[in-house]
């Protein structure tokens, strides 16, 4: 008998959150931190309007996204790697930096993808503690060592929504060695509404020793689209450049991604959106005795500690009612449940529904 040898990942494959529920038709799925207002009509416009040559391969390199990009964020278009989804590039940035040994440092409650990738190219993942869910840098500078190449951030954290103020980025960044580099996934940015925060790329912009990740999953809507982008050092985007896939964003991708990016009406309404909600979800969970983060990107990380029921029990209760939201457990964070703002009638819904279960 043969038997096939491949390598053996010591890691669980990435679950993601329930988005389907069998006996619910209109299941309301706020599970994946998707953007609760859609996407911009001038896409949907586009979407529509054009007659798209998908016999066509796309722009391997995505030029004219780059260019709009870059005008956007103020930032040179030579820097900048699009990938399907951030997923892409942090799966490219792990494979370019990372060999059989090497470790890296990430937060104990860190987005999931950055230890499922280390691993995969033979990275050992060690675990900052996290101080009341928030990440520390003192724990990350104790975890370094010699064989350390990377340190990942995200800021906000998904799936603790904390995050790191302008000055604690930089003294971070200060405290590691120039050699590690530090990624800063950006994820959430345009949600913050706090001037003590300052997002990766402005506070890193010419950093050779920084990588930034953005999204075009979450604000501007374009999940199922996977688009996404990175920023960094010329020397680290032209090696990114061999490794990427050829034609890794596609055509509809490209496009939509440039359209959502001259909505600043949609931006600015889904943030307006956001923190009004993120506000009457948070307060109001507080009669139930459900706490929550201090309001950052678009979800809640809802703890039941000082709440008579569980998060299982919730997390059951509402799927009954069609109502998904994330279990953390993967995430090795008990009795909490990750809530994404919804829209206006999915919010209500959620409230009122927790008004019933209560
Ligand atoms: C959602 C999310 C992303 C985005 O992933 P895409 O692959 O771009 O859809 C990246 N980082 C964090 C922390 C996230 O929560």
């Amino acid at each position: 008998m043969t038997s096939l040898d491949f390598k053996k990942i010591n890691i669980q494959a990435y679950k993601p959150g329930r988005s389907i529920l069998k006996k619910k038709k209109n299941a309301i799925k706020l599970s994946a931190n998707e953007s609760a207002l859609g996407v911009s009509p001038k896409v949907l416009k586009l979407l529509k309007s054009r007659n798209y040559k998908v016999y066509k391969y796309p722009d391997s390199s995505a030029k004219d996204l780059r260019k709009v990009i870059s005008l956007n964020f103020k930032c040179k278009s030579n820097q900048i790697i699009c990938g399907s989804g951030s997923d892409e590039i942090i799966q490219m940035i792990c494979q370019l930096f990372i060999k059989p040994g090497d470790e890296v440092v990430v937060p104990q409650y860190s987005f999931l993808m950055y230890r499922v990738y280390s691993s995969i190219v033979g990275a050992k993942v060690v675990f900052s503690k996290e101080n009341n869910f928030k990440v520390s840098i003192a724990d990350i500078i104790k975890k370094v060592s010699k064989k350390t190449k990377i340190v990942f951030i995200a800021n906000p954290n998904n799936p603790t929504g904390t995050y790191l103020e302008k000055k604690e980025l930089i003294d971070l960044r200060k405290k590691l060695n120039k050699k590690i580099l530090l990624v800063v996934d950006d994820a959430y940015d345009e949600y913050m509404n706090d001037n003590k925060y300052s997002s990766g790329l402005e506070i890193f912009k010419n950093k050779k020793n920084v990588f930034v990740l953005r999204t075009f999953s979450k604000i501007y809507g374009l999940a199922s689209l996977r688009i996404g982008w990175g920023y960094g050092d010329k020397k680290i985007i032209d090696a990114l450049n061999i490794i990427k896939p050829p034609f890794n964003v596609n055509q509809i991708a490209q496009l939509c991604a440039i359209e959502s990016l001259k909505d600043k009406k949609f931006i600015t309404k889904s943030i307006k959106h956001n923190l009004f909600w993120s506000k009457k979800i948070k307060n109001d969970l507080e009669k139930f005795k459900i706490f929550c983060n201090k309001i950052s990107a678009n979800f809640l990380l809802l703890n039941f500690n000082k709440c008579k029921l569980s998060a299982n029990t919730i997390e059951k209760k509402l799927l009954k009612k069609g109502i998904i939201l994330r279990e953390t457990k993967t995430y090795g964070i008990k009795n909490c449940l990750r809530l994404t703002i919804g829209n206006n009638q999915e919010n209500k819904l959620f409230l009122k529904s927790m008004e019933q279960i209560f």
